[in-house]
């Protein structure tokens, strides 16, 4: 078995879309980035380029590539499955947070993890999302930003 974990953060702004875990959710805020900004996503498929010791996501997709930009995160994730896959792993399990002061995660999570359980072809018993507010402190309260964090256990294919 392998461990690997990592953690993201991107910049709330008006004018950009909020894209989490696959899920697009209605907001007067949105991600900025080269991408299209689903921080949750790059921290699972980070974890898992961890896990492998394969170095951070921005070595496999570069924000100054135009491929990359606009670039739903799921085709990223989906990119780093192949190469665990290819590897000789599987996913063990997923747990990962996202810190968002609002709006509310709970009716999106459900959805979330079936997005990775798709994209990292395993059973969605396996995939972990959580959500957590700011409470009104640090940049995650005053809806500057949001953070994301996962952890994931591969495991060798037999
Ligand atoms: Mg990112």
């Amino acid at each position: 078995m392998r461990i690997g974990q990592s953690s993201d953060i991107h910049r709330l702004v008006e004018g950009r879309k909020l894209i989490l875990g696959g899920v697009e959710i209605e907001s007067d805020l949105g991600l900025l980035g080269h991408s299209d900004a689903d921080a949750l996503t790059h921290a699972v498929a980070e974890a898992i380029l961890g896990a492998l010791a394969l170095g951070d996501l921005g070595k496999w997709f570069p924000d100054t590539d135009p491929k990359w930009e606009g670039a739903d995160s799921q085709v990223i994730l989906r990119a780093v499955a192949a190469m665990m896959d290819e590897r000789g792993y599987r996913i063990g399990n997923v747990d990962s947070l996202v810190l968002i002061e609002k709006p509310k995660m709970a009716p999106h999570i459900q959805k979330m993890r079936a997005n990775f359980a798709a994209a990292l072809n395993c059973d969605i018993e396996r995939i972990s999302v959580k959500a957590t507010r700011g409470e009104g402190l640090g940049y995650v309260g005053r809806r500057e930003g949001v953070l994301a964090q996962a952890v994931v256990l591969l495991e060798e294919k037999e």
